[in-house]
């Protein structure tokens, strides 16, 4: 039997979701009306909010870009007082100046609902003891996962990241059953257990693992299944969206659900920025539909999805997103035939002789890649 956290908004109609979301959209352009970039974005191009009646019409509406947060940075896109605001997180800010983004109380408590939503999908219960192996701070892996894990009801336990022994010592101390962490930092946890002799299927309890923040490929997955004993999830998020709790696995794992109750989906061709044919890999762009301290309208991710097609057999309604390959921005282009290098990673990863970290080097001898 399958149960849901919040099975009204989970399993809610298309056409109701829909509905749902133009209720939603509408609001969001007001409110961002309110922040002193989407103010002069409105007016400069004569955008009246009100004017928006069907979910297409947003395809009047600019994009907002990473360099529209930086020109804006720090509080250019604030849509309520300061005195409003309880919490900043940002980017990591490894393409550039980090980026920030703000969040009421209300926001807080949505973001959270929203990461139980996801962990709660997967099995976790009130009974499973949840450690959180990710950085605490102003990256939101560490905070978004935290909150989510003690809404639900785990035991919490904000191990953060490093100090590989103790995290071991840890999972053994609480008997740890649930861990988030990133899929590198898998790899590292591996080598450790391995150098110690620690044993996950006769030492630890451990068996629901989700693998976020970083593209990783379905061997990545089958190698931490594997070595720990778990299932393992993959968990999408951008801090710009919040963080982790866009889209995650279903217990299907055919595809992550996006929570289109919470952010609105397109996808564009990136280089026309036009909507591509449904199921065709593009750049997604989404747009908060709850926030309210800093509302964010068409935001170009940067990352490769495409969405599944068909509904899931979990009977969750939100459209599934297939793995995220890699951002537009990490694309390699070797004689002319694009590679990401997860491709690379996903051969490299089905020959079992091969360890957990790979290089790639790219040259240019004699004019030929
Ligand atoms: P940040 O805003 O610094 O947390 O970085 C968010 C970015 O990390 C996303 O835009 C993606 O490029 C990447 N990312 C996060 N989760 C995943 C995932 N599960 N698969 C692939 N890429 C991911
Ligand atoms: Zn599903």
């Amino acid at each position: 039997m399958v149960v849901y956290w919040n099975k009204d908004q989970e399993t809610m109609d298309r056409e109701a979701l829909a509905g749902f979301q133009l209720e939603r959209l509408q609001w969001t352009l007001q409110q961002a009306g309110k922040s002193p970039h989407y103010k002069k974005i409105f007016a400069d191009r004569k955008i009246e909010p009100g004017e928006i009646i069907h979910l297409e019409d947003i395809r009047q509406l600019p994009f907002t870009t990473k360099e529209d947060l930086r020109a804006q940075f720090p509080y250019g896109l604030l849509s309520v007082d300061l005195k409003e605001v309880v919490r900043l997180h940002s980017s990591s800010g490894t393409t550039g100046q980090a980026t920030v983004v703000f969040h009421n109380q209300k926001d807080i408590a949505n973001w959270a609902d929203l990461v139980s939503r996801c962990m709660y999908m997967t099995g976790v219960r009130q009974d499973d003891v949840f450690q959180n192996l990710t950085g605490y701070g102003l990256f939101t892996g560490g905070l978004g996962f935290h909150y989510g894990g003690e809404r639900l009801g785990a035991l919490t336990i904000p191990s953060g990241t490093g100090n590989t022994k103790r995290q071991i010592l840890l999972m053994q101390q609480f008997g740890t059953t649930v861990i988030h962490l990133s899929p590198s930092y898998a790899m590292r946890l591996m080598q450790v257990m391995g150098e110690l002799g620690v044993d996950p299927s006769v030492d630890l309890r451990l068996r629901i693992a989700f693998l976020g923040a970083e593209p990783h490929s379905e061997e990545i997955r089958q190698r931490v299944e594997r070595y720990f004993g778990v299932e393992a999830y993959n968990s999408y998020g951008l801090s710009e969206m919040n963080g982790p709790g866009v889209a995650f696995e279903c217990p299907e794992k055919r595809g992550m659900h996006i929570w289109e109750d919470a952010f609105l989906l397109e996808i564009v061709d990136p280089g026309t920025l036009e909507p591509v044919e449904t199921g065709q890999e593009g750049e997604l762009v989404l747009t908060t539909l709850k926030r309210e301290a800093m509302p964010i309208i068409r935001y170009r991710t940067s990352d490769l999805a495409r969405v599944l097609p068909g509904p899931c057999p979990c009977g969750r309604t939100h459209s599934r997103l297939a793995r995220i390959m890699g951002r537009t921005d990490d694309m390699l282009i070797i004689k002319g035939v694009n590679i990401f290098p997860i491709q690379v990673e996903q051969t490299l990863m089905e020959i079992p002789e091969v360890g957990q970290n790979y290089l790639i080097i790219l040259e240019r001898a004699a004019g030929m890649d």
